[in-house]
C-alpha cells in the first residue's frame, strides 16, 4: 500500500467516510496511521474497538488481564459464547481481525498499572480509557498528561454513563481536578455489586469512539473541559463545563505529581 493513497479496496471499504468533506481521502489516511491504545477490553472497550476497527483506525492496542467470563456477554459484545475462558485481548483481536483484517492488533495482556503505564502509552497517538476501577482512571490520566496524549474517558454505573476528554497539557482540567480524590472503596460501586444496564455500555463506548475519530481528525468540538452525563432511564445528556483546578496535583500551578500514579 502507498503512503500516499488509498488502495480501490480501501476506497470501497470506507467509501461512505470518503465522500464526507471532513474526512475525505486525507482523512481516512490520517485514520489509517492512527495508534490508538484501549485500556480495558470490556463493556466500555468493545463497542469502542469495534467502531474504531471499522472506521480503519490503523493500530490498535489493547491493554487487559482478564479472560472471558459467561457474565461478561451480557454487555461486553466484542466477546462471543465461544470465547470463554479466553484472554480478552486474544478474543478481542480476533473479533478485529474478522471485522477489518487490514487493522494492526497490539496485545497486551497485562494490567495498566504504575510501572508499565508510560510504557504503554508512549507507543500510542490517543488512550481511550475503557477500565471499571478508579485507580486505572488516575493511572490512565497520569501517564496521558505526563506523555502529552489525548485521552478520551468514560464510567458507567446502572443506568448512567459519563464521557470527557482531557488533553490538560493543551487545554482544559484532567480528570484529577474533577475528581481529586478516590471515592471510599467499600462505598464504590462496582457493576458486579450494584449492576449495569448492558446497552448503557454500548451507548458510552460507541461516544467514546465517536470522540476519538474527532480528534484524530481535528473535527467539531472537543470534549475537552466539558462532562457529557447519560442517564438512560430519563433517556436524557447533560454537558456541564469543567475547570481546570490551578492546586491540581498533576496539572496545577505547583505539581507534585511526576509518575503515574494509582491514587
Ligand atoms: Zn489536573
Amino acid at each position: 500500500m502507498s503512503d500516499d493513497d488509498l488502495t480501490d479496496e480501501q476506497l470501497e471499504r470506507y467509501a461512505r467516510h470518503v465522500i464526507l468533506d471532513e474526512v475525505g481521502e486525507e482523512g481516512q489516511l490520517k485514520l489509517l496511521r492512527s495508534r490508538v491504545l484501549v485500556v480495558g477490553a470490556g463493556g466500555l472497550g468493545s463497542p469502542a474497538l469495534l467502531y474504531l476497527a471499522a472506521a480503519g483506525v490503523g493500530t490498535l492496542g489493547i491493554v487487559d488481564h482478564d479472560t472471558v467470563d459467561i457474565t461478561n456477554l451480557q454487555r461486553q459484545i466484542i466477546h462471543t459464547d465461544e470465547d470463554v475462558g479466553e484472554a480478552k485481548v486474544r478474543s478481542a483481536a480476533e473479533r478485529i481481525e474478522a471485522l477489518n483484517p487490514e487493522i494492526e492488533v497490539i496485545e497486551h495482556r497485562a494490567r495498566f498499572t504504575a510501572a508499565n503505564a508510560m510504557e504503554l502509552v508512549a507507543g500510542y497517538d490517543l488512550v481511550v480509557d475503557g477500565s471499571d476501577n478508579f485507580a486505572a482512571r488516575y493511572l490512565t490520566n497520569d501517564a496521558c498528561f505526563l506523555a502529552k496524549k489525548p485521552l478520551v474517558s468514560a464510567a458507567l454505573v446502572r443506568f448512567e454513563g459519563q464521557l470527557s476528554t482531557y488533553k490538560a497539557y493543551e487545554t482544559g482540567p484532567c480528570y484529577r481536578c474533577i475528581f481529586p480524590t478516590p471515592p471510599d472503596p467499600n462505598l464504590v460501586p462496582r457493576c458486579d455489586t450494584v449492576g449495569i444496564f448492558g446497552a448503557v455500555a454500548g451507548v458510552m463506548g460507541t461516544l467514546q469512539a465517536v470522540e476519538v475519530l474527532k480528534e484524530l481528525l481535528g473535527l467539531g468540538t472537543s470534549m475537552a473541559g466539558r462532562l457529557l452525563l447519560f442517564d438512560a432511564l430519563d433517556q436524557t445528556f447533560r454537558t456541564i463545563r469543567t475547570n481546570r483546578d490551578p492546586d491540581c496535583p498533576l496539572c496545577g500551578e505547583a505539581p507534585s505529581i511526576t509518575a503515574p500514579q494509582a491514587d
